[in-house]
């Protein structure tokens, strides 16, 4: 197939950075994510305190250090409950995106957790593992008329809840820097870049250190009052490389 240009939007395992990069698999962090859908009828006439909650293991006990599980429900009516987790698992054996897990497995990373998390993995009928894989911020976003975005650029943990938002941030920054560049798509490319670097590698930071809003003092403004149809596209020239 012959284009013009080639925008790799093709995930963590991007075979488009390959081309730019080089082969190179992403990092294991370490860490899984647990996760189940279930209809809330399975829980019966009970529902958790919250409708949304993050629980977080506590900082003073070493062994549980961040360990965390969400929980919200994923339909208006409140009908339907999903959780997802960030716990250790420090051998993940590759090659595929997710597997089953065992209630087992869960109930033993989340013993001693809040009551309502119990209940809620209990009522679960079924549940998956995934691994949770970054990458440390790309040297390289772009050459000549290939170009990467959302996981094949900046994949990160999912602490923040902002991965695919910080892809569809990037498709609307780049059809913006596109449309300015008029046909010249190397220079659109690196304005895409010079725009959106400072933003992904902060949330990729963050979504890292597992702080985000764990205190009152997190300020989420800036990731919440971002505008990618209107924030000021960056000359790349005053951006270091
Ligand atoms: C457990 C977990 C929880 C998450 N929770 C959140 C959340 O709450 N909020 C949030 O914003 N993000 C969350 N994320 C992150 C989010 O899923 C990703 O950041 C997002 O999906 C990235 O979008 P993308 O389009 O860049 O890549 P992807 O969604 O991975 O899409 C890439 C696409 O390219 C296709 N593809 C790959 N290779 C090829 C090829 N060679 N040829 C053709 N097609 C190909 C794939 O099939 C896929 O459809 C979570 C991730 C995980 C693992």
């Amino acid at each position: 197939v012959e284009a013009d240009i080639v925008i790799g939007a093709d995930g963590v395992n991007s075979k488009v950075r390959e081309i730019l990069l080089g082969v190179e698999p992403p990092i294991y962090t370490g860490f899984v994510a647990f996760r189940s859908i279930y209809p809330v009828s399975l829980l019966g006439d009970w529902r958790p305190a919250s409708d949304a909650a993050k629980w977080w293991s506590d900082e003073r006990h070493p062994a549980n250090e961040d360990r965390h599980f969400i929980h919200y429900y994923l339909t208006r009516k409140r009908d339907e409950m999903y959780f997802v987790t960030g716990s250790p698992f420090p051998d993940w054996p590759g090659g595929v995106s997710s597997v089953p897990a065992t209630k087992d497995e869960i109930k033993t990373c989340y013993e001693g957790f809040h009551p309502d998390v119990q209940r809620i993995i209990d009522a679960a009928p079924a549940l998956s593992k995934w691994p949770l894989l970054e990458r440390n911020p790309l040297p390289l976003w772009s050459r000549d008329n290939v170009v990467v975005l959302g996981d094949a650029c900046h994949p990160m943990k999912p602490h923040m809840g902002q991965g695919a938002g910080m892809a569809i941030e990037d498709a609307a920054v780049l059809f913006r820097c596109i449309q300015q560049a008029d046909g010249a798509f190397d220079r659109a490319f690196q304005m895409y870049r010079a725009t959106r670097i400072e933003r992904t590698s902060e949330v990729q930071r963050q979504s890292h250190e597992n702080k985000w809003m764990r205190t009152k003092a997190t300020d989420p403004t800036w990731v919440y009052s971002y505008d990618a149809m209107t924030t000021p596209l960056v000359d790349p020239e005053t951006v270091d490389a």
